[in-house]
């Protein structure tokens, strides 16, 4: 594949050569498109809803079978055992996220996972509640920042301090990261990021920002719904405190699919750690005696409240297979080039005024573009979806674009610049 992009063309021609040359390029065989006049749609909306693979259905099929044939043997006589369910996930998020296998599980959804972590990892007192985080996350974040620190007695203004990007920049510097810290660290309790963020795409430096956080002498976590199956990641080996992500991203698992934790092991196996507990996280051999007195698994599992959502997560087991079988460092290099020809492209535009906010150093990103419209970015949006584009519209004026490397084509995105071309 072409990786020098002074050697990039804007023509249908050379985006189905780099198709060709794509050892990923069968992949997309393996999931359902939408369709557009009888026609896959350019789909490139998932950073939002990640697409079905064609094996979710034999999956979710074989649990309803399961439980037809054996009802409640099923925890034990179904093909992945229930009472074990959770535990067929385990290998594959970790090399997703770069732990080993004690460190994370497969369980609840993403908000719910961030306050049950909070929980265990912000614990405020007078001197230390600070919770440093990035201005412009996700509102589900922002809201379960604000009602944490109002839990535990702090007024939220003076509690949450955002770092943001300087006047008449997108995207948060490093060193500014950095001067937030050293300003706020006798009070600094925990520093939250997302791993990109959903409005601009930018990856932040997950282990710049972490040490940053411990020599600060407060914890590290990150929500990592856009950098899950996104970028490579190394969370063990980055000395991350707790992590939490949803598989309905770029994750393929269907909506409202089950998400999964990251819990350093040095947490994870000190049974010091405070969680609320639920009988899926007390230790196995005595789970079924039913005794009073909670003692949590040495691991992640400790986590778990309740026994797993069979239902909710034999999708996830479908995607995870496919990720297993490309693995994250090649859909990385692939979604490289993919981006960075989408770039190109989008540069090539004369017609249409727009910035792009995400950063250009492909270190700093993963695979979306987010483009900011001086004007009528709407009926540009609304261009695109009626011309068979599925991307995604963000008030008051961001069109994202995500050329997924799973499932999305370099003739994809070639379509996209055509039509945007034409408006
Ligand atoms: C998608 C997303 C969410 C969604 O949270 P749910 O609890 O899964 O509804 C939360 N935070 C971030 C950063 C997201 O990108």
């Amino acid at each position: 594949m072409i990786n020098n992009s002074s050697a990039y063309k804007a023509s249908r021609q050379f985006a189905q050569e780099m198709d060709d040359a794509d050892q990923l390029s069968t992949f997309r065989n393996q999931f359902y498109f939408p369709q557009h006049n009888k026609r896959d749609a350019i789909y490139l909306c998932g950073n939002s809803l990640g697409l079905q693979p064609k094996a979710a259905r034999e999956i979710i099929d074989q649990e309803l079978n399961d439980w037809a044939e054996f009802g409640v043997e099923g925890h034990f006589q179904a093909k992945r055992p229930w009472f074990a369910y959770h535990t067929f996930f385990t290998e594959s998020l970790a090399k997703l996220v770069g732990a080993n296998v004690k460190e994370v599980v497969a369980m609840n959804t993403l908000t719910v996972n961030l306050h049950l972590l909070m929980l265990s990892f912000y614990r405020p007192t007078k001197q230390r509640y600070k919770i440093i985080m990035e201005a412009g996350a996700f509102p589900s974040d922002m809201y379960a920042m604000e009602t944490q620190a109002i839990m535990h007695g702090f007024d939220p203004e003076k509690a949450v301090i955002e770092v943001g990007p300087r006047k008449g920049e997108h995207t948060i510097r490093i060193e500014d990261i950095e001067e937030t810290i050293e300003k706020h660290k006798k009070n600094l309790a925990l520093v939250v990021f997302g791993g990109v963020n959903y409005y601009t795409g930018q990856f932040f430096d997950i282990k710049k920002i972490t040490e940053l956080a411990h020599k600060a002498g407060a914890l590290a976590g990150f929500d990592l719904a856009h950098a899950t199956g996104n970028k490579v990641l190394h969370l063990h080996e980055w000395n991350v405190d707790f992590a939490c992500w949803c598989s309905y991203k770029y994750l393929n698992s269907g909506p409202g699919a089950v998400g999964g934790i990251f819990v350093h092991e040095k947490h994870a196996k000190d049974s010091k750690t405070f969680k609320l507990a639920g009988w899926w996280g007390h230790d196995e051999k005595t789970r079924f005696k039913m005794k009073k007195g909670f003692k949590p698994m040495k691991t992640a599992e400790s986590w778990q409240m309740s026994n797993a959502q069979v239902m909710n997560m034999a999708a996830h087991r479908a995607s995870l297979d496919l990720f297993d079988k490309v693995g994250m460092d090649k859909l990385a290099e692939k979604s490289l080039h993919l981006t960075a020809y989408t770039e190109f492209l989008l540069k090539q535009l004369s017609n249409l005024k727009f910035e792009i906010i995400t950063p250009s150093n492909p270190l700093e990103r993963g695979c979306q573009l987010s483009l900011l419209f001086k004007a009528k970015g709407k009926e540009v949006f609304d261009k695109l979806q009626s011309k068979g584009v599925i991307a995604d519209w963000r008030e008051p004026n961001v069109i994202r674009i995500a050329p997924v490397p799973m499932y999305n084509s370099f003739v994809d995105v070639y379509t996209l610049y055509e039509i945007m071309k034409s408006v």
